[in-house]
């Protein structure tokens, strides 16, 4: 017997009917003599909902006031959806029971909308697990110090399910969900695109950081520091599927590089159209002066991701960096009334049409010529690089926007991805 979580997101919880089918594929691994928690989302298309509702009657800026709102607001989408799969339980004939994160309790700080877990208490659901009950909790929601409740970011029923599975030291926590595992790249761009038997916890990291949007980035950060087997699955296959064959399917996050892992220099692409760059062109090359521009823009709570500053010609420089684009317009706007004049800038100019295109491999750390190959299938299509960025396991590169889809296409192909690789 093991202990295992179930989290199924929007899709797998759209519909009453979606809903019963869940309900019997947790019976058949209730019945299989598994103790069950199962962490489900709103369903598909209710937060977003509930958010514009909120977004109705308040549409500016939200004060801290309301950020609690909010999160009062958004999480009742699942609440609807645990009482909704405990119904179906039951009617299945399990004895099962939903409860809320504050019934747990699931313990957050008090960032409203951002909140991060702190600890959940395992008594309850142990109690109920021992009396032989399905245990349905909550995703995406907790309880704050003073009682308030709190939320932890779209997405954030991954990040529920993980931390459930960890505080309850889970056998595995399975991640069902509209696609059947984790792929080399988007299969709506490029075909070939393979499922992943399996992808290492450091790859999975990169790839939810640089764009795959298959998982929470704080789920995977969660499963990587308390060491939760995590498997990505579909929903979609029928209920009744042999539980054996179930049970291996989707992608395994893997922690170790044991025989079990694919051996490829690379494992997958990632990309990202959300960010945006931004120039200073022409200030003193001197100390403190990366700090003068990038502390005021991280003063904004602007993040950064990408950095380049150039050689000096003249003693002056250029420094160029990305934003999030939904920064972009605030970022600009700073930099070119403030900073940038305060730093002795010439100008400050922006693009917002970039993207990021990331290869990402645990093989790179132990062969060379990697970036080397990228930057050759790039020039082979004649698409200019902007902006490189590495790490030890990952090559990005800032790109024309429209180059996107070719880069990624011809980057799979250099790269032989649409093959599993010999082991
Ligand atoms: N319902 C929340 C959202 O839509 C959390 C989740 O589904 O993971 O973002
Ligand atoms: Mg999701």
């Amino acid at each position: 017997m093991a202990l295992i979580v179930h989290k199924y997101g929007g899709t797998s919880m759209g519909s009453t009917e979606r809903i019963r089918n869940v309900a019997k594929r947790v019976a058949k691994w209730s019945r299989a003599g598994h103790q069950m928690v199962v962490v489900p989302s709103a369903m598909s298309g209710e937060t977003n909902r509930l958010l514009g509702l909120a977004k109705e009657l308040a549409p500016e800026k939200h004060s801290a006031q309301a950020l609690r709102e909010l999160d009062m607001i958004a999480a009742t989408g699942e609440q609807v959806s645990v009482g909704l799969l405990a119904l179906a339980l039951q009617t299945e004939g399990l004895d099962a029971v939903s409860y809320a994160g504050w019934q747990v309790p699931v313990r957050t700080d008090s960032a409203y909308t951002k909140a991060r877990i702190e600890a959940i208490e395992d008594v309850r659901v142990r109690a109920d697990l021992q009396a032989g009950r399905v245990v349905i909790i909550t995703g995406f929601q907790g309880i704050d110090e003073l009682g308030h409740i709190t939320t932890l970011g779209r997405g954030g029923s991954d990040t529920s399910a993980v931390a459930v599975a960890a505080a309850m030291k889970a056998d595995e926590c399975l991640i069902y969900t509209d696609v059947d595992g984790v792929y080399t790249t988007d299969p709506r761009i490029v075909p070939e695109a393979r499922r992943l038997q399996t992808i290492s916890f450091e790859e999975m990291l990169e790839m939810a950081s640089l764009g795959s949007k298959v998982l929470q980035i704080r789920s995977v950060e969660f499963a990587g520091k308390y060491h939760v087997p995590l498997r990505v699955l579909s929903s979609f296959t029928p209920w009744d599927i042999d539980i054996g064959e179930e049970a291996v399917s989707g992608t395994l996050i893997t922690f170790e590089e044991d025989e079990k892992m694919e051996q490829a220099l690379v494992s997958g692409i990632a990309f990202t159209r959300d960010e945006a760059k931004i120039t200073v062109v022409g200030v003193p090359d001197k100390p403190g002066i990366a700090y003068q521009i990038l502390g005021a823009v991280a003063d904004a709570n602007i993040d950064v991701d990408v950095i380049v500053q150039n050689v000096s010609h003249g003693g002056r420089t250029d420094f160029s960096f990305t934003v999030s684009r939904n920064d972009y317009p605030r970022a600009l706007e700073l930099l070119q009334s403030k900073v940038g004049p305060a730093a002795g800038a010439a100008e400050v100019t922006g693009d917002p049409r970039i993207c990021k295109v990331s290869i990402i491999g645990i093989g790179m750390r132990s062969h060379v010529g990697v970036a080397a190959k990228m930057f050759r299938t790039l020039s082979e299509e004649a698409i200019n690089i902007q902006m490189v960025t590495t790490s030890e396991i990952k090559t990005s590169v800032v790109i024309d926007e429209k180059y996107m889809e070719l880069a990624v296409r011809a980057l799979h192909k250099a790269f032989e991805l649409e093959y599993t690789p010999a082991a």
